[in-house]
């Protein structure tokens, strides 16, 4: 049986909402893989002490190596906090990274109450659980 690895990505003013949604979850998170952009990852390892693999940050590349998990099929959750009210200077890569989550149906939560919805649901703690890979 395999770890999960979650990737765990929040744009600037979703940080802190990032932050303490991994606080709130920190029991269940220490026991994954764990994965995030630059910045996110430095903030969730010092707010909250997770142990995280961390990539670039998303506006150098981070959230296209994290798309590349997915192409890879070595991504089984994406929590991703955007920020819809203010324009990114990488939003093709935002876009891109989402797309793939479609692509590769891989569960993805945009908000906290998706996020909630998601590490409560009784698949997220099934090792066994794999989503159905589409076939193209
Ligand atoms: P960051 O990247 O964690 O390095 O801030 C997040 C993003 O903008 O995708």
């Amino acid at each position: 049986m395999q770890k999960k690895t979650i990737a765990l990505v929040a744009h600037d003013h979703k940080k802190p909402d990032l932050i303490a949604w991994a606080q709130k979850n920190k029991h269940y998170l220490a026991k994954v893989n764990l994965v995030a952009t630059g910045t996110t990852g430095g903030l969730l390892a010092e707010n909250v002490g997770l142990k995280i693999k961390r990539f670039k940050s998303g506006p150098l590349g981070g959230d296209q190596q994290i798309g590349a998990l997915i192409a890879e099929q070595a991504l089984d959750v994406l929590i991703f906090f955007w920020d819809p009210m203010n324009p990114a200077p990488h939003d093709p890569d935002v876009k891109a990274l989402l797309r793939l989550c479609s692509v590769w149906n891989v569960p993805v939560a945009c908000n906290l109450a998706t996020a909630d919805m998601l590490i409560s649901s009784p698949l997220f703690h099934d090792e066994n659980f794999k989503p159905e890979l589409p076939v193209y």
